[in-house]
């Protein structure tokens, strides 16, 4: 049996609440997120290696250069990364790293790990987008317009995605990215070797 943890990327719309699922989803000992180095600012109560490494454009792009980043791209004006070690080292040691990224991430993890596990979280409905984006109060009024206006293109790669779970109520959402884990570590070619093992 292969006892390496998955890897399960997390897309879906600003503000359709991947952070709040994602952040009830790592209380279960199975699951832990990978933090993301960014450009941005930090939101008031962001800490800096808690909720992502703020890096300046001249430390990201080093980062870049020294091969440190599994995957990065540009969203809505800031740059965003996944550190490659840290995720190496826990799928290794058997959990299942969420990786919270956008759109063109998400389809260079698809590339190059065929196996992940792709989940995209969708809003119930747009209007609730908007009221959860624009509630949340982290942004003034330009970025979010921006972040509406980029959610539209990002909900048209929906079907690239191998799951979509609707955010409705956060206990739900996780239930269900639970329920996907579950079956995803059922399959078959995850038990290869137990068929040598029983000649
Ligand atoms: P994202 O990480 O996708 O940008 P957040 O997790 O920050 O989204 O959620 C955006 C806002 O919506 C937050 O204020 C959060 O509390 C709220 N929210 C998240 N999930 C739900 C839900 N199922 N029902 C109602 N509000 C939610
Ligand atoms: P936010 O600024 O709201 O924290 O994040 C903006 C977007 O960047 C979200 O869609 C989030 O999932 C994505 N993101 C966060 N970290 C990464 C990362 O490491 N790589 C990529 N590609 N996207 C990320």
């Amino acid at each position: 049996m292969n006892k390496k943890g998955l890897l399960m990327i997390i897309s879906g719309p600003s503000g359709s609440g991947k952070g709040t699922v994602v952040e009830e989803l790592i209380k279960d000992e199975n699951f832990v997120i990978s933090v993301s180095a960014t450009t941005r600012s930090p939101r008031d109560y962001e800490q800096d290696g808690v909720h992502y490494f703020f890096k300046t454009v001249d430390e990201f792009g080093d980062m870049i250069n020294e091969g440190q980043l599994l995957e990065w791209a540009a969203f809505c004006g800031n740059y965003y990364g996944t550190p490659k070690a840290y995720v190496e080292k826990m799928l290794e040691s058997g959990k299942n790293v969420i990786l919270e990224i956008e759109v063109q991430g998400a389809q260079q993890i698809a590339e190059m790990y065929p196996e992940a596990v792709s989940v995209f979280l969708m809003p119930p409905s747009k209007e609730e987008l908007i009221k959860r984006l624009t509630g949340r109060g982290t942004e003034d009024e330009i970025t979010v317009e921006r972040r509406i206006k980029r959610a539209e293109e990002e909900v048209e790669l929906l079907p690239k995605y191998k799951f979509v779970v609707i955010n409705d109520e956060v206990a739900n959402a996780v239930e269900k990215i639970k329920m996907i884990a579950e079956s995803e570590k059922m399959r078959s070619e995850r038990y290869k070797n137990m068929v040598e093992a029983f000649k």
